[in-house]
Order: C-alpha cells, then sequence, then structure tokens
C-alpha cells in the first residue's frame, strides 16, 4: 500500500560490539542516499550496550537513520535487577523497541501476557512497539499459522487505544524460516499478514486497519525482498542475519 511508509528493521541480536555497532551504522547510512531514507525508513535494532554508541553516530552526523532496542521491563523502574526500562531506551533516542520476538518466546519463556505488559510499557515511555508474532512448524504443517497469529496479535493488542494501535509495527515471523535460509513464499507472508490486517479492521476498524504497518521477518536478504514487498499486506520486514551486512542491509532497504 503505498499510503504507509515502508520500514525496514535490523535486528543485530546478541551481535557486535559498540565499536562495531559504529562503523555498521556509518556505513549503512553512507549506503543509501537522502531519497531513499526518506522513502523507506531504516531502523536499527543493537544490543542495549551499544545504544549510546549509535545515538552518537546518529546525532552527531545527523544521519537519518532510528534505531531501537531488542526487549524492555514491563515495569517502569524499580528492584528488577538486568532490566532495562522503556523510559532508559526513551532517553537514549530510542524510536522503536522489539516485543515478542520468537526467541524471547521461546528461551525466555515470555507469554502473551508479558507481551502485552511490555507493549504497555513501550508505548507509556513513548516508544513504538515491533510486536512480533509469529507460528512455529507444528502449526504451520497443521495449516493453523492464521488461527495462531491473530490470536497472539489478539492478545498482544488486547486494552490499547486506537491511536496507539495504529502506530504500532506488527512483525511476522515464521519461527521456521527465522534464521534457517528457508523464506516464507510472498503468497505465505501474504496470507498471515493480510490476515492480521482484516483481524485488526473486524476488531479495531479499517482507518486503524489501514494505518498499521505489518512487516514480514524469517530469512529476508537482498535477493528475496522484492517479491515479499510485492504483497499489499507487507509494509516492510524485519530482519535478522542480513542487517548486520551494511551493504546487504542498504539494498534490501532500497527493495525496488
Ligand atoms: C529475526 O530475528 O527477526 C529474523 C527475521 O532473523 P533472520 O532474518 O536471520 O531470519
Amino acid at each position: 500500500d503505498q499510503t504507509r511508509r515502508p520500514i525496514m528493521a535490523g535486528n543485530w541480536k546478541m551481535n557486535l560490539n559498540h565499536f562495531e555497532a559504529i562503523l555498521l551504522v556509518q556505513k549503512l547510512a553512507a549506503g543509501l542516499t537522502e531519497q531513499q531514507l526518506a522513502d523507506v525508513e531504516v531502523a536499527v535494532l543493537p544490543p542495549f550496550t551499544d545504544l549510546r554508541s549509535v545515538q552518537t553516530a546518529v546525532d552527531g552526523d545527523k544521519l537519518h537513520l532510528v534505531y531501537g532496542a531488542q526487549d524492555l521491563s514491563p515495569h517502569a523502574g524499580g528492584a528488577y535487577t538486568g532490566d532495562i526500562s522503556g523510559a532508559m531506551l526513551a532517553k537514549l533516542g530510542c524510536t522503536y523497541v522489539v516485543v515478542g520476538h520468537s526467541e524471547r518466546r521461546e528461551y525466555h519463556h515470555e507469554d502473551d501476557a508479558l507481551v502485552n505488559a511490555k507493549i504497555k510499557a513501550a508505548f507509556a515511555a513513548g516508544l513504538t512497539p515491533i510486536f512480533c508474532v509469529g507460528e512455529g512448524l507444528p502449526v504451520r504443517e497443521e495449516s493453523g499459522q492464521v488461527a495462531h497469529c491473530t490470536a497472539q496479535l489478539d492478545a498482544g493488542l488486547d486494552g490499547l487505544k486506537p491511536e496507539q494501535i495504529k502506530q504500532i509495527v506488527v512483525a511476522y515471523e515464521p519461527v521456521w524460516a527465522i534464521g534457517t535460509g528457508k523464506t516464507a513464499t510472498p503468497e505465505d507472508a501474504q496470507e498471515v499478514c493480510g490476515a492480521l490486517r482484516a483481524r485488526i479492521a473486524e476488531r479495531h476498524g479499517k482507518e486503524v486497519a489501514d494505518a498499521v504497518r505489518i512487516q514480514y521477518g524469517g530469512s529476508v536478504k537482498a535477493a528475496n525482498i522484492a517479491s515479499i514487498m510485492a504483497q499489499p499486506d507487507v509494509d516492510g520486514a524485519l530482519v535478522g542475519g542480513a542487517s548486520l551486512d551494511a551493504e546487504q542491509f542498504a539494498s534490501i532497504a532500497r527493495f525496488r
């Protein structure tokens, strides 16, 4: 849809120290023109320990990139050893925060209720959540992907205001496609992204649904981004491995 600005977000996961982060951000910005960065929103999502350095690089060189974190605490502050609050991330200039990534759901046992609480904490701090949903292989094998993902969507959006839902970025990431080199077909991506938008329309109205940006994620590369972006309900990509290579991620951002 031409009215929604595409968003390409690079999830670095637990990679790159703060020196390497600066180099990657500078190289990425150098690979894109002002016009390309105006047409497509390009975001990097580094580890927490890189955020201050990324902020310095982006502000210092006035780079037209935005950035965010990969997780946040559902709490505003206090005795939560090892956790990071939304306010801390906002203070570092973060625009986005990933919530509900399948690696957090799996390795940290994050359930839908916690994901919902984190989405609310993100909004309370002025951050925009990149809210991930996606089915594992057993669900896909039983063709349960739409039911599974719409249930995760409903749970994550529970209790949010329409203006918040409009602002949110939803990322459809089939778990079997993450880091596996096995990309969903453009039709598979459209099936679920379309169903997610239809679900938002049904529950929150068409105006809200038309505004929400929905990304596909799972082994996105320069070579497969164009056909995925050609789908009507795919507004961008959440990119893991390929976002660690500045040239490849820049070419993903220039998908047209
Ligand atoms: C991700 O971690 O969000 C992801 C999509 O990873 P990859 O692109 O490496 O599959």
